[in-house]
């Protein structure tokens, strides 16, 4: 998906209401038709993170306010799935440990 201008997404700063310069716009991760943003206010200098997808009914876009860097939102959103493999070593862990389950399912 082409990130340019023609891309009328969250288009301006929900702080000082600056308009988005979208060349310092980054890129975070793709999937299929949706693309994920981090963007930072050259006035102010608040980021978002938005996320663009082209619906059946056009384009969607999402902007969330974040204090995260664009690197720990790369990270956030690279982060590996949890495998079932290590599900079931949970599970395992779990069940040989009836203590664990006990302070994790306690009533306060
Ligand atoms: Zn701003």
């Amino acid at each position: 998906m082409e990130l340019d201008e023609n891309v009328h997404f969250v288009s301006r700063c929900p702080f000082c209401s600056a308009e988005y310069d979208l060349d310092g716009a980054k890129v975070i991760g793709e999937q299929e038709d949706a693309t994920v943003v981090y963007v930072t206010c050259s006035k102010c200098e608040s980021s978002i993170v938005a996320m663009v997808a082209m619906t059946g009914l056009g384009i969607v876009s999402l902007g969330l306010v974040t204090d995260m860097t664009a690197e720990d939102t790369k990270r956030f959103f690279g982060g590996e799935e949890v495998t079932s493999d290590e599900l079931l070593s949970i599970y395992q862990l779990l069940k040989e440990d009836q203590n664990t389950i006990r302070a994790l399912t306690a009533k306060q």
